[in-house]
This record gives C-alpha cells, structure tokens and sequence, in this order.
C-alpha cells in the first residue's frame, strides 16, 4: 500500500516527545512488512540550518490559506531508509520557535494544503498514487477533512487515519480560522465551550477521518468519557465504531543496552555486570553518593502538570527519609523546574535534576536507573516505561492509558502500579517497590521478566496494517462527512 504519514515531528530531525519516536520507527516497521511509506512533516528552521543531508528542490507549487498563497517547495532526506518530505513554506516554518504561535492556525492550514500539493506532485511527476493518508495530530488535523471536502473530488480514492497522540492539544482557533481553511461552517465548530465558538482542527480530524486511532487501547476507552475526554468525548463516542487503540512499541535497534554508545557499558540479560557499572557512571555524571546499594531512581519527562509532578515534588521528603535516589530529566513548566532546582541544590548527593532536553543523557538515565517514574494523571502511550522495561528498569507507573497496558504488578508482574490519583497512593507504591528492591535475587527476576518482553513494533506495525485496509473499505462515496 503507498501510505503517506504526516506529523509534525519526527525524530531524530525534530523531536519534543514521544510523536517523534513514533513518526520514525512505525513507517520504517511498516515498510519492512511490504508497504511503501513515506513521511512528511515541516521543514522547520532548524532542519534547514541542521547538517541533515537535503535534496531538493523536488517539487514547487503554492498553497493557500484564505487569501495568502505562499509558495511552498519541498526538499527529501531519508530517517532509517524511508523517504521523508520536508515542506518548505518560508513564511510559516523559517522561525525559531515551533508551536505556540499566534498564527499557527495559518501555518498548519498551508502544511495540510502543501501535502495535498505533495500528493499532486506525487502522482503527476513521479506516477505514485496514494492510497492513505495517516495524519497525526491536530498540525496534521486537515488533511482527512480536506480528503473528504474541498479535496474529495482531486482524490476521491484516498483512505484517511487520523491518529491521536494527545487530546490535549487541539488546535482550537478562533472561528475566523473557518476563512483561512476554506472550508464551510458545520455541526463541530463549537464543539466543546459552549459560549465560545471555536475552530477545532482535532474535532474535525475526528469527524471526517476513516478511522481514528490513538495510542493504547486503555486510553481509546477512557477517551469516551468526560473525565478524559478534554471536551471531545462526545465528538469520539460518535465515531467509536471507528475508533481504535494501538500500542506503540519502541525503535528497539536504539534503545538496546546491549548496543547503545551513549551508555557507560553494555550489557544483556546474558550479562548484567554492565548495568551496574551504567549506574555507577551515572551517580558520578551526576553528582549522586556512588553507592551502589542505594535505589535509584528516574525520570524523564515533559514538566508539565500531566506527568503527575505535583504527586512528585509530595513524596520527595519521603524518598529523601527512606534513603533513595532520584533524578530528574526535563524541561517545562518553570513551578517544577524551580522545585527540583532547589531540591537538587539542598540535597546533591540524592536528589539530581537537569532542567533540559538531552537525548544522550536520558538513555544513561533509562540504562543506569534502578526505577523509573511515570506517575501521569492521564497518558495516552507513554514511550518512558517501554524504554525503561528494555534497559532493566523497573517501571512505577499510575495505572492509566498507555501505562495501564505495558506495566503489570504481582508474582508475573513487570512494575508497580496504582490507580487512584493521591499521593498516599504512589507512597505506598513507591514503598512496595523499595522493599522489593531490598531482595536482590527477586528483583533481578522482576528485572528479568521485562527485559524479555517483546516492545519492538512488529506486533502493532501488523494491526496498523489491518487498519489501512479497513479505512479503505470504510472510504467511500457514501461516506462523505457533512458540515466539514
Ligand atoms: P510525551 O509524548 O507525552 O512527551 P512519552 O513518554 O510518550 O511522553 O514520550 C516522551 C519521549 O521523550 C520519551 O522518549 C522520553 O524519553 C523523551 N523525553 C522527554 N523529556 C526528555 C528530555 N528532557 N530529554 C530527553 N528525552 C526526553
């Protein structure tokens, strides 16, 4: 099948979270079962000043949002041997900045019409048709819409997936945006503020995709109620007959200790010794008490009140109390960063934060830990306790979305997990962990058991495949969404 994978990151080009890792490793995995895919996403500023090899030109046209018409030029480069698109709109993408834009409205709305472009390109120059197209996100929100409005007629066989990565972030705008997209008022422009008329490009991606997915099967129910829903649950409950949750794996060529430059000594489950020298070399890197037999550990993680952090910063004092160690990998919000800034300047030898984005360093983190934190208020997938689980990290997670499918507890467990979002409840799971830790031999069979879990992509790339085909029988010309 010719799939045509959009989003706005893709990693290792552009990476914020976890969009990133999956925009590069589920193409590739695809294309090892026989589809050709091919990504793109924006050329942004620092992709054009990076070393990223770049050909092009390829491709010139225009794209328009209201009554601008930009001219738009596409370059190619390659991420793990799939072609990637990088759609150059000066005007929109040659910034500094990536998101949070007081016209990003105007930018996403030329990203979706300069992929319509791309696909025209494709099929004119270069004889490729495109047979899906899987938008990601809201940046890519209008792509599906576009499919089945203004653009139905110029591909009336494309398919659409629409998958949902956070639905937290919308892409809500005010309803002048209806003029720079070209589309028409409908039944979604006020979706979830009642007094409030908004644009949405989530709602509409929602209402006009093939099929919709997001990223664990957990999170693809709790979206259907308010409580998680973020306003949209209503939208989604209508489409549930569309709507699934897939699992996202991990590029597990990258995240294996048992090859991985950036850490201090590999190792296997043939071999551990190098785990403990990863944790050794770690507390030094950091300025931590080079015990070895105190519990470590991490985290790596956006600072944003999503992650659980306020659950975070209520237990440091007992970590501190109960001995442990704990580090802290991440940018954000500036409350958290200043609370584990002083932590980390009152307690140096326990406590360690590094208030910044930093690829390398989270790989010594996820490889020389011996716990790893992830206690979120809500996650969709949540990449950190896959990598984790592969480098013989064991995860403390709170059982929700994503997290609620990879981590389990008990005699086959891989982790520890609680439900109810208080901090009393992390203590006492913190604490079940701590008094595990204390028998070496046990927690080495903990460690063990998820060290041999199978977190590659093969199994979820598989059922993607499934889903192609069933957006392709779902598309059709009595399939037309109405007020898009
Ligand atoms: P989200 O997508 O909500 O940010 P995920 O856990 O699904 O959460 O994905 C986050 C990804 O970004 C993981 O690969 C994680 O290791 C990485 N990451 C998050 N913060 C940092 C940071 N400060 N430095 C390096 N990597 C980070």
């Amino acid at each position: 099948m010719n799939i045509l994978f959009a989003a706005a990151e893709v990693a290792p080009l552009l990476k914020t979270g976890g969009l990133a890792d999956v925009a590069a490793a589920l193409p590739a995995a695809l294309r090892k079962l026989g589809h050709d895919v091919r990504i793109v996403m924006p050329r942004y500023q620092v992709i054009r000043l990076s070393k990223t090899p770049q050909q092009g030109p390829i491709a010139g046209f225009f794209a328009a949002a209201g009554v601008r018409v930009e001219p738009v030029e596409v370059f190619q480069t390659t991420v793990k041997d799939t072609p990637l698109y990088l759609i150059d709109v000066p005007a929109a993408f040659d910034r500094s900045q990536l998101y949070g834009m007081a016209d990003d409205d105007a930018r996403f709305v030329l990203f979706a019409r300069s992929v319509l472009g791309l696909m025209q390109h494709l099929r004119a120059v270069e004889g490729w048709h495109t047979e899906v197209v899987h938008a990601n996100d809201w940046h890519a929100g209008l792509l599906p819409v576009y499919l089945k409005t203004l653009f139905a007629r110029s591909f009336p066989a494309v398919a659409s997936m629409f998958t949902i990565h956070n639905l937290a972030y919308q892409g809500t705008f005010s309803p002048f945006t209806l003029h720079l997209s070209g589309l028409t008022p409908g039944g979604d422009m006020t979706v979830h503020r009642d007094d409030d008329e908004q644009f949405n490009f989530m709602a509409r991606a929602i209402r006009t995709a093939d099929v919709i997915t997001t990223v664990s099967p957990t999170y693809a129910r709790e979206v259907l109620t308010p409580e998680y829903g973020a306003g949209l649950d209503g939208v989604l409950r209508e489409r549930r007959d569309r709507l699934f949750g897939v699992l996202n794996g991990i590029d597990t060529e990258i995240f294996d200790p048992s090859h991985d430059p950036q850490i201090a000594a590999p190792y296997s489950l043939k071999d551990m010794a190098g785990k403990a020298a990863c944790k050794q070399a770690l507390q030094a890197e950091l300025g931590l008490s080079d015990d070895p037999t105190l519990p470590l550990i991490g985290m790596v993680s956006r600072l944003t009140d999503q992650k659980g952090l306020d659950l975070v910063t209520d237990v440091m004092p007992d970590l501190l109390a109960a001995g442990a160690q704990f580090i802290v990998l991440g940018s954000g919000d500036p409350q958290y960063e200043q609370t584990f800034a002083d932590l980390h300047r009152h307690h140096g030898n326990q406590i360690a934060s590094v208030l910044k984005f930093d690829a390398a360093l989270a790989q010594r983190i996820y490889a020389g830990c011996d716990m790893f934190l992830m206690p979120s208020q809500y996650e969709p997938g949540g990449l950190g306790p896959l990598i984790a689980l592969r480098y013989g990290t064991v995860p403390i997670v709170r059982a929700t979305g994503g997290l609620n499918d990879t981590v389990r507890e008990g005699s086959n467990g891989n982790g520890f997990r609680f439900q109810p979002y208080a901090v009393a409840m992390l203590q006492a799971t913190l604490n079940r962990a701590l008094m595990a830790f204390k028998d070496q031999d046990s927690w080495a069979a903990l460690r063990e058991r998820g060290m041999r879990e199978d977190f590659s992509w093969n199994t979820s790339a598989a059922i993607y495949s499934e889903l192609y085909e069933r957006a392709r029988q779902l598309h059709g010309p009595g399939n037309q969404a109405s007020g898009s």
